[in-house]
């Protein structure tokens, strides 16, 4: 099998679509040789071979090495330089590791690869530059060190072995700390040797002198790589699976480091904070790429290249319109300068903010790139209610003392205490605290703080550092190289402006103007959830609201799956509505009953012996839910609302303390006594699937009764004053056709007694929710009785698992790290198994009832990939929480298209 693919001089032999088997660097490295872009010739190891390595015990197929010495041999012959040369300009190439995407924890590219005692001689003759080719070969052999052979820090130490010789040296030789780039040539000749020497103390063993086996060393660090904890840490977070194995990426090396003519530099092809249409990022005069990224030096704007490397920069221009329109999206590029020509090493299609994704897919429809189809799918649904977070409160911030001032690199509001360290911020988030972490810097090993934080502040790197890629693409507030702010790691302080904060110190960062303010600063809701929800006529002109109504009317042309909402007020109901919401897939009633003393009443039926009394009890609960209903009727305007009977345990609505239980004795004139004895009563050792559901009126169906009636008289008075009304009477937990036959009977029956005693007429449906696994698999029987079904995903989830909900915590790490869980089966459906229901139930409810409808109304309406699962079941709405409503509509819009 074929296991190199080269490119170079304008041909390739794979192409940007061969992602799966060249990695998303390789493939696309292919796609840009093809579309005639400078890059410099190279080849890629497959992803087979990955695989291939840990299918056999981690060796290599046999016909690798071949294949590897033709890659070279076509680099070389493109290239004109000979690998391991000691006597012309001798070929050196990057090894760059090449996931689908690229992915911390993997391991880093090692540059200058193919230097070795003779070579970087011949090297320095060649180019007529000691300074250069020495300058290479101490940063080869560290990154080779380090990356390879693994010298680096140890438990305890505080520097990376590395800096600490080049920091000691710098200290010996110039008194102070400088620049590397202000080594001489004798400077790196000296560190090469104490690189050599701290390499033999680690290892016990030399420096490798020999460039094929340097070569298959960095190769099979790569390939090592893949299986480091940090890579299985960062694969578990974004679901990527082991299986797919990565690439490794061989490629002639180009210099940036030759001289003030060169350069590297990475950039995107427009603004990946807001979405602005202009080329951001930055580059660094006479450097090699990964100082950019470092952190060692703070890079300059892309923008000052017009000055520094005037040509390189018009040529850079020229390939951001060539990159997006061939790609036809923001691409991510990474590139390197050498003496004055423009050199392409790196493009991917650019993470974005959730600003930036709207703005930039609203942008390209205007400029004929994309259809609103492909805008639809560029916003990333999980991300869309970044856009609905709230930003600082406007008159607080004026109050706010400014400390610091960063590069805004992940844009919003956030306030928290602040941690120092990755652990102690994930542990006091657990506890509930709102969290920001503050770094100098940030690695993968902060990964766990930075999902945890609320937003991340850091005092070192520019907008393309760790910290600032990361944050943005998990939607969390950032600014970065905050060089104001002094972060002493030991005493846990952090100081600016001649302030000082401790841990658990409250700071406020402006990702969105890199503003850092001392304190807490309550924050204010986003321009668009005060457009939508307030009306407000400021918010609705700005641009971000009006792309954003734009993308939501493109999400209603493309699906035809309605979206609903939970909603129990009519203040909910407003808001849902607002945001696109088609009615109500679930009110829960029993909210109603905890409101003022309606809880008394509330008691006194539950604590009565007898129907008599039960049914005294319940005609002062009736106008109150009346009420109610003709509350969320009149919001929803003739829109569908399903109402669902009471759910809970009794118990649960009962006084449990003495005092609570004296107090309603009071009140009802029970004796405390009996009060006592019927909470002892009703205890449940499992209330999740005790006496609740359907089950409480089917014992006791008066409750089911006044239900029905508060509905029906509520929908009675809409129609009287010419309100539309169209109630859906939802019996919850049914597990028997029977259960819900007998329930059905009496919505009927008060149904009938309404419209007559009321001389009016209004239409009405009467359905179950399927949250039992019984009732899922006897749908066919249930739709008898049933006008449609709503999936209750969290009971059915809870029953189908025979887990609950409320204990999960203390297993649920273990789960998902034991890859027993994909993902929390609360948050986010488990497809397979409960799925599995789910279709049994869509489509024996159908064989009974062609036609029925069928919606959700668990957590998981709000969820894009449970959507996404609803969408292929065909049920004909999702319903959620208000304020989830745009990403299940933009959720089920791309699963239509
Ligand atoms: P990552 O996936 O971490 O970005 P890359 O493989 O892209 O790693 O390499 C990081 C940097 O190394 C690049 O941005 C570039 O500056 C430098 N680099 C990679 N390949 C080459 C090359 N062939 N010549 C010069 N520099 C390179
Ligand atoms: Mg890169
Ligand atoms: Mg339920």
């Amino acid at each position: 099998p074929k296991y190199v693919y080269t490119w170079g001089n304008g041909k390739a032999d794979g192409h940007g679509k061969m992602k799966e088997l060249l990695g998303g660097k390789g493939a696309n490295l292919a796609e840009m040789t093809l579309i005639g872009l400078p890059v410099p010739s190279g080849f890629t190891i497959t992803t087979e071979v990955c695989t291939y390595y840990y299918a056999n015990k981690r060796t290599y197929p046999k016909t690798l090495r071949a294949q590897m010495e033709a890659g070279v041999a076509n680099m070389e012959k493109i290239m004109g330089y000979k690998f391991g040369d000691s006597e012309g300009f001798p070929l050196l190439v990057a090894v760059r590791s090449g996931a689908r995407d690229s992915m911390p924890g993997m391991m880093d590219t090692v540059l200058n690869l193919g230097l070795n005692d003779k070579t970087v001689k011949a090297l320095a003759k060649a180019t007529d530059n000691e300074r250069f080719a020495w300058d290479c070969y101490r940063r080869f052999i560290q990154m080779y060190g380090d990356v390879v052979l693994g010298v680096q820090k140890r438990e305890g130490e505080d520097h990376e072995p590395f800096e600490e010789v080049i920091e000691a040296f710098k200290h010996e030789v110039y008194g102070k700390d400088i620049v590397d780039s202000d080594l001489t040539a004798e400077d790196n000749q000296e560190m090469v040797k104490r690189f050599k020497a701290l390499v033999k103390e680690r290892t016990g063993k030399g420096f490798p002198e020999d460039p094929w086996e340097q070569l298959e060393g960095a190769a099979g660090a790569v390939f090592g790589s893949w299986m480091n904890d940090r890579a299985i840490v960062y694969r578990r977070k974004y679901g990527i699976p082991a299986e797919w194995g990565t690439a490794v990426n061989v490629q002639a090396m180009v210099f940036g480091n030759t001289g003030p003519n060169s350069g590297s530099g990475v950039a995107f092809t427009r603004n990946p904070a807001n979405g602005e249409n202009e080329l951001y990022g930055e580059f660094l005069v006479n450097a090699q790429g990964e100082d950019v990224v470092a952190g060692v030096r703070t890079p300059d704007p892309v923008a000052g290249m017009a000055q520094a490397l005037p040509q390189a920069y018009k040529d850079l221009l020229k390939v951001r319109q060539i990159l997006e329109k061939h790609f036809t999206d923001v691409q991510d590029v990474e590139f390197t300068i050498q003496d004055g020509k423009l050199f392409m090493l790196q493009t991917r299609n650019g993470k974005r903010t959730a600003a930036a994704a709207l703005k930039f897919a609203a942008d390209m429809v205007k400029e004929k790139l994309i259809t609103w189809q492909t805008a639809v799918l560029r916003n990333p649904a999980d991300q869309l209610d970044q856009l609905l977070a709230p930003v600082f409160d406007a008159a607080e911030i004026k109050k706010a003392k400014e400390i610091a001032k960063g590069l805004p690199a992940g844009p919003g509001a956030a306030s928290g205490k602040i941690y120092l360290n990755a652990d102690r911020a994930a542990a006091a988030a657990q506890k509930g605290e709102k969290v920001l972490l503050v770094r100098v810097e940030t690695s993968p090993e902060d990964l766990r703080g930075m999902i945890a934080a609320e937003g991340i502040l850091t005092s070192r790197g520019g907008v393309s550092s760790h910290a600032a890629l990361v944050a943005r693409q998990m939607g969390k507030v950032c600014i970065c190289g905050a060089s104001a702010v002094e972060i002493d790691y030991e005493k846990k302080t952090v100081k600016a402006s001649g302030e000082s904060f401790k841990e658990g110190d409250f700071l406020s960062i402006d990702g969105t103007t890199g503003v850092v303010y001392g304190g807490e600063v309550a924050t204010a809701p986003s321009e668009i959830i005060t457009g939508l929800i307030s009306n407000n006529k400021a918010a609705q002109k700005t641009e971000k609201f009006q792309n954003f109504v734009q993308l939501m009317e493109w999400c209603s042309k493309a699906t035809k799956m309605g979206v609903r909402t939970n909603a129990d007020t009519p203040e909910q109901v407003k808001n849902a509505v607002a945001f696109g919401a088609e009615g109500i897939g679930l009110t829960r009633t029993e909210h109603m009953f905890f409101e003022g003393d309606r809880i008394d009443a509330m008691r006194e039926m539950i604590l009565a012996d007898n129907e008599v009394n039960r049914r005294k009890a319940l005609k002062k609960l009736l106008p109150h839910q009346r009420k109610d209903f003709f509350g969320i009727f009149k919001a929803l305007d003739g829109k569908p609302a399903t109402i669902r009977l009471l759910d809970p345990p009794l118990h649960e609505f009962l006084p449990h303390t003495k005092e609570q239980q004296l107090d309603l004795a009071n009140k009802i004139g029970i004796p405390v006594e009996t009060i006592m004895q019927r909470v002892h009563d009703l205890h449940e050792f499992n209330p999740m699937l005790g006496h609740r559901g359907c089950r409480l009126a089917i014992s006791y169906p008066e409750i089911a009764e006044m239900q029905a009636q508060a509905i029906f008289e509520a929908a009675a008075q809409c129609v009287k004053k010419n309100i539309p009304v169209h109630p859906e009477v939802m019996v919850p937990l049914v597990g028997y056709a029977r259960e819900l036959q007998l329930q059905v009977e009496i919505i009927h029956r008060v149904a009938a007694e309404v419209k007559e005693a009321k001389g009016v007429e209004f239409d009405y449906l009467v359905g179950t929710m399927i949250e039992v696994p019984r009732g899922a698999v006897t749908a066919d029987e249930i739709a008898e009785y049933a006008q449609f079904f709503s999936f209750g995903t969290n009971d059915l989830t809870q029953t189908a698992l025979g887990v609950s909900r409320d204990d999960m915590g203390s297993f649920l790490n273990s789960y998902t790290e034991n890859d027993i869980y994909p993902k929390n089966p609360f948050a986010s459906l488990d497809a397979t198994g409960v799925g599995q229901l789910m279709e049994i139930a869509a489509a024996k409810g159908r064989a009974t009832r062609p036609g029925i409808k069928l919606g959700i109304c668990g957590e998981h309406g709000g969820d894009p990939s449970s959507v996404t699962f609803c969408h292929k079941l065909g049920l004909n709405y999702v319903s959620c929480s208000p304020y989830r409503v745009p990403v299940a509509r933009l959720a089920a819009a791309q699963a239509a298209i």
